[in-house]
Parts: C-alpha cells; structure tokens; sequence
C-alpha cells in the first residue's frame, strides 16, 4: 500500500539525513523566509550560486540542485501558489509542485525524499487542505512509482502535523 511508504515527521527539515529534501521556494529561486532561509543557511552560498544559474521556477513546479552543506544529497526546490482566496487554481498549482518534485526524486533515483508543508506558511494556504493535497499526490505517484521509496512529510509543528495524520488516516480509509 503507498499509504505505508509515506510517514509523517515533526521537526527541522534542515537536520534530515535523508537523500532529498523538498524546499518551498519562491519563484526567484534566490531564497527567502521560513523553510526556504533555513535552507538556504544551513547548505552554504554554495547553494544559492547553484541557484543562481537556474533562472527562476513557475508556480506549481520545481527544479533540483544539490544539498552543498545540508546532510541530504539534493535540495528539489518547489514554487508553491500564493493563497488568493481559493478561486485562481492554487489546489492544482500546489499538487502540480508535489508531482514534480516525486518525477525530480524518481529520475534522480532518490529512496527517501522529505517534503515540508508547501505554502503553507507567508503563503497562506489553508493547512489542512494542503496536506490534502500533499497526501493524495504522493499516494498517486507511489502507487505507480517505486521511487522514491519513501516520503517524508515533515512538519515544523506537532498541531501542524495532526492535518498530515489526519490526511494520511483518511486516505487509509
Ligand atoms: P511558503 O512561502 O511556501 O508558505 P514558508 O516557509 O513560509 O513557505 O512555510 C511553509 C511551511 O514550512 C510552514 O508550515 C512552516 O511552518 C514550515 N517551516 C518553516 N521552517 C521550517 C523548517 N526549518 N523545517 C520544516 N518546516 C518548516
């Protein structure tokens, strides 16, 4: 079943020993607040000068470079849609940054990926549909996939990752 290849964590996704972790960025790709600045501080300049190349990244994808000083191997930078309301297809923007990312993790053969609550934060997104959404794709993609082998969904808060429980439960069914 996909359902037991997905766990979910509470913690600093910057701490994971994991081989990729998922990075909520912004459309610059340059770094920013929250998850994104954690990030980008513990892996060293080396990582914003490897993102420098990239050109920036749409809403709704993602982009991978190394982890530089960060003990996962990969950082997949993934551009999660600003909250408007609900109306301006931010579900399926938010759904198309968790199947890219799981494609980015299988084509780099990555066993176990961790990815953190995606606008959730400054973005706004409502907390518990999101981890809706982060659920429902990777249990699609899993179920079709074996890599990643495993998925971590970690969050920075024990309330936060009662909406992942929560998510995973119901899909259990
Ligand atoms: P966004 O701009 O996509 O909303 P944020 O970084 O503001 O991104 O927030 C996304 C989620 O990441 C929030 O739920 C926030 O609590 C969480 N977060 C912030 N720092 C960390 C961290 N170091 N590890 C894991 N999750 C984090």
């Amino acid at each position: 079943m996909a359902e037991q290849r997905i766990k979910v964590v509470v913690g600093d996704i910057t701490t994971l020993a994991v081989d990729g972790i998922v990075n909520a960025a912004n459309e610059s790709l340059l770094g920013g607040g929250g998850v994104d600045g954690a990030i980008h501080r513990a892996a060293g300049p080396g990582l914003l000068e490897e993102c420098r190349a990239l050109g920036g990244c749409a809403a709704g994808s993602a982009k991978i470079t190394a982890g530089h000083d960060l003990a996962a191997r990969y950082v997949i930078h993934a551009v999660g849609p600003i909250w408007e309301g609900g109306d301006d297809g931010e579900a399926e923007l938010l759904a198309g940054c968790y199947r890219t990312a799981l494609e980015l993790a299988r084509d780099h053969d990555l066993e176990t990926i961790a990815f953190p609550a995606i606008s959730t934060g400054v973005y706004g997104f409502p907390k518990r549909a999101a981890a809706e959404i982060a659920v429902a794709q990777c249990v699609a993609f899993l179920a079709r996939s074996d890599r990643p082998a495993r998925v971590l969904l970690c969050f920075f808060s024990e309330a936060d990752a009662e909406f992942g429980r929560e998510a995973l439960a119901r899909s259990r069914g």
